[in-house]
């Protein structure tokens, strides 16, 4: 039987990039959310939004801020963390052409700014594992914005969508997600509604 919580409390990195949308969204499905610059702003969350931007300068900051540690213990404690576009970046383990990793909560291999020029930002139908009813998959609108490619994923971590071409642009390890597209900005709920639900399974 489920078990019954009070609403979660979900926090949305805001150093930089578009936290804005990522808290809008969630204000729309009526979930309490906090924005979070401080180590302290951490402390209670029951998960995690790390938004797209850009992956270098958000590098810098959650370093300068001190925020690596305890988003990592915050992950320790098994809040779910949803990493979009650069938020993916941050969360990878390893990233393609030399840059270090920065939070290593998820295994897979990146590659920053994949689709080349001519393809800078593109939107299309993907179909994602898990966030159907059930846990079963449901195709959803995908927006690409000088995107990321996942170009390794494992052994920990398991490819969750890929593009008609095979190219992975979504990967999960436990309550880990990395996504290489924006949900935000076509208004697509269902990867906030996962968080939002694995959130509420990962409470003690
Ligand atoms: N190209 C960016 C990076 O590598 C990511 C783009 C995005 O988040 N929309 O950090």
């Amino acid at each position: 039987m489920a078990k019954r919580h009070a609403a979660p409390t979900i926090g949305v990195l805001a150093v930089q990039g578009d936290f804005a949308e990522h808290v809008r969204m969630l204000d729309a499905l009526g979930v309490a959310t906090r924005e979070v610059r401080l180590p302290e702003d951490l402390v209670g969350l029951d998960g995690l939004i790390l938004p797209g931007g850009e992956s270098t300068a958000m590098r810098t900051l959650l370093h300068r801020w001190d925020l690596v540690k305890p988003i990592k213990a915050l992950a320790k404690r098994g809040a779910p963390i949803l990493g979009t576009c650069a938020g993916a970046i941050i969360l990878a383990t390893r990233i393609a052409d030399g840059d270090e990793p920065v939070l290593s909560l998820l295994n897979v291999e990146v590659r920053r700014n994949a689709f080349g020029r001519q393809l800078e930002s593109f939107e299309t139908n993907l179909t994602m594992e898990g966030l159907g009813a059930n846990g079963r998959s449901r195709t959803i609108r995908a927006v690409f914005i000088r995107a990321p490619e996942i170009v390794k994923v494992g052994p920990s971590a398991r490819a969750v969508a890929a593009l008609d071409d095979g190219r992975i642009v979504a990967a999960r390890q436990g309550r880990i997600m990395g996504i290489a597209f924006h949900p935000e900005i076509t208004g697509e709920t269902g990867v906030h509604r996962w968080l939002v639900d694995e959130a509420i399974a990962a409470r003690p």
